[in-house]
């Protein structure tokens, strides 16, 4: 056998080109690590977008039936979550394509559409999976420039630049509506001409992670238009409103032709049954959901208002988060926050080093973040 000096193995020279440029993907700091590194307890985390609310009570009941289980595969097929989610956005049981979170369905979308030679179009500022399944397959992404911090969205998605960006090699694009980390969101002319003006063979994938949360009427729900269509690819989760993140559950509407190549590339048995029980229930619990987007509503309001009180800059939001600029370097403001004992997300990886994202929390939840705030900026 020969010895190989792990030393000298040159391992990222022998992963697949796209993979060797890829970073990571950075989740929110988990509480657990914050007490381990500096020893802060009964820490407060709004770094990940989720439910301060938490899951829906009939969601949580049908986890501990279905415990009882455990030793069994779940349904491969979720056969009765796909037909809920059928009869809920009116559309065929074979157009709902189920993930592993609303993620799993992306990257399904750019394992069956992308690779060598082809092109992902999406904005500056987008959500982080978009280049991370895209140069995992390696296939090349055209990111385009966002709008300008003076727009009225500022550093959102400029659809018009995307549309300028697709050429023959292009088969997938990807909209976040609203966006993470920005919040910002396109209306519903936007993505009408957009969807009109792009190539039939190309894809375009609109990531609705937050659509429950947003309230403008001029925002489209574009599960109505799929019949309309048949590139759009729609997304959505229950890691959000539906409090379900841990579980992992999301799903794509499209094209049933476009979903049974989906099929092919997934994972036998990508959504677990416990998340499946889960996902049936809360999308039966309207109150749930009616509260929470609520509660999410008078956060946003009270915490724009309580930024605005003190100076404090952020781009306009309709999701469930405030992308907040700091106006200098976040980095220590992050960290402050930390030893505070509340944990924000910065965005640095995103190309935004001067701003952090805050997830609305409870209305104490949102006082404690703006006290932190007041601390660590000596206001
Ligand atoms: C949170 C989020 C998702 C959902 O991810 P899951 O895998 O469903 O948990 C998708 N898109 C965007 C833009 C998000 O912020």
């Amino acid at each position: 056998m020969p010895r190989i000096d792990p030393e000298v193995m040159d391992w990222i020279a022998q992963a697949v080109p796209g993979v060797r440029e890829l970073v990571p993907y950075q989740p929110g700091k988990p509480l657990e690590e914050l007490e381990r590194e500096l020893g802060v307890r009964g820490a407060l985390k709004l770094a990940s977008n989720e439910n301060p609310l938490g899951a829906s009570p009939a969601a949580v009941d049908a986890v501990h039936q279905a415990v009882t289980g455990l030793a069994e595969y779940p349904d491969g097929d979720s056969f009765r979550l796909r037909h809920a989610l059928a009869a809920r956005h009116g559309v065929d049981p074979s157009a709902v394509t189920v993930g592993n979170g609303s993620n799993d369905v992306l990257d399904l979308i750019a394992r069956a559409f992308l690779g060598p030679g082809r092109e992902a179009v999406f904005s500056e500022y987008a959500f982080a999976v978009y280049p991370i399944v895209t140069r995992a397959v390696g296939a090349t992404a055209r990111v385009t420039k966002a709008l300008d911090p003076d727009a009225g969205q500022p550093y959102g998605h400029d659809l018009e630049a995307m549309a300028g960006q697709i050429t023959s090699e292009t088969r997938v694009v990807f909209i976040a509506n609203p966006n993470n980390p920005t919040g910002t969101w396109v209306d519903t002319a936007a993505v009408r001409r957009f969807l009109d003006a792009l190539p039939g063979e190309v894809l375009c994938v609109v990531d609705e992670a937050y659509f429950e949360y947003v309230e403008d009427p001029d925002y489209p729900d574009t599960t109505q238009w799929l019949a309309c269509y048949p590139n759009l690819v729609v997304t959505r989760t229950f890691s959000k409103v539906y409090g379900l993140a841990r579980l992992r559950v999301g799903y794509g509407l499209s094209d049933p032709a476009v979903a049974e190549l989906l099929n092919r590339v997934r994972q036998p048995f990508n959504v677990n049954g416990l998340a499946q029980a889960a996902a049936l229930a809360a999308l039966d619990d309207v109150e749930h959901v009616k509260k929470s987007v609520e509660f999410n509503s008078l956060g946003l309001g009270r915490l724009g208002s309580d930024l605005r009180e003190r100076g404090i800059g952020f781009v306009p939001s309709v999701a469930n988060f405030l992308c907040v600029d700091i106006g200098r370097e976040a980095g220590p403001v992050y960290e402050g926050l930390l030893r505070e004992g509340v944990i924000v997300r910065p965005l640095v990886a995103y190309g935004l080093p001067r701003f952090l994202r805050v997830t609305i929390g409870t209305a104490d939840q949102n006082r404690q973040v703006v006290a932190a705030l007041d601390q660590v900026l000596g206001l």
